[in-house]
């Protein structure tokens, strides 16, 4: 690695943050995926990185602890399936 740049948009520095979240390639899949759970779960979340990333809500939202379980599920799996897109796109 020569540089500290992101390898797949070559605009910003490859923080983790970048990578997870920020990162033009990824940021839109992030937008589906909330998008996707406030249509399950009849909710209005916004993507954040704290949400995204590490699954946290910043305010409650009046879920039942089985939701909100499913939410973090949810949410650490989309990670997942985001980075294993992110690494594989060319
Ligand atoms: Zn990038």
């Amino acid at each position: 690695i020569s540089n500290d740049r992101c390898w797949r948009c070559d605009k910003e520095r490859g923080t983790l943050i970048h990578m997870f979240y920020e990162c033009d390639v990824v940021h839109s899949l992030w937008g589906a995926v909330i998008q996707c759970i406030n249509n399950a779960l009849q909710v209005k979340l916004r993507e954040n990185p704290a949400l995204c990333i590490l699954g946290i809500l910043q305010r409650k939202i009046g879920l039942s602890q089985q939701l909100l379980s499913l939410n973090r599920q949810v949410t650490s799996g989309s990670k997942h399936v985001v980075l294993s897109i992110f690494i594989r796109l060319k």
